[in-house]
């Protein structure tokens, strides 16, 4: 099968056909749908496109090239952030249902979480 997509460029409004090459239907998104970062020859304009499951582009998006001075503070593999998030969110929610079992429940669960966070250094 061929994977071929035509796109707009979101800066010069040039259109392009495009085709992707070594292309492996692993690394869509489990809807289907997968965004791709293209750099044609002729206007080198930088851009993502999104397409969706048909290869229909949904949208174009251009990137900024800029000077990026990046250092890793640490990886989280276990999304703790986003969890102490969630978790706080929902003992908030609890506190004003006056949800007591959950209160508690929800504050140990907290309270583990933050440890990891502070254990693995990302606090
Ligand atoms: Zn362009």
């Amino acid at each position: 099968m061929d994977y071929k997509f035509r796109v707009q460029c979101p800066a010069c409004k040039a259109f392009y056909r495009c085709k992707l090459e070594d292309y492996n239907s692993t690394e869509l998104n489990p809807d289907g749908t997968i965004a791709i970062a293209i750099r044609p020859d002729t206007c080198h304009h930088f851009f993502m496109v999104y397409l969706d499951a048909k290869l229909n582009a949904r949208t174009t998006q251009l990137i900024t090239e800029a000077k990026v001075d990046i250092s890793l503070i640490r990886s989280d593999p276990e999304n703790l952030l986003q969890k102490e998030k969630d978790l706080n969110e929902k003992h908030q929610e609890a506190l004003k249902r006056g949800d007591h079992a959950h209160v508690d429940e929800l504050w140990q669960e907290l309270k583990r979480v933050r440890k990891e966070i502070t254990r693995v250094g990302l606090d």
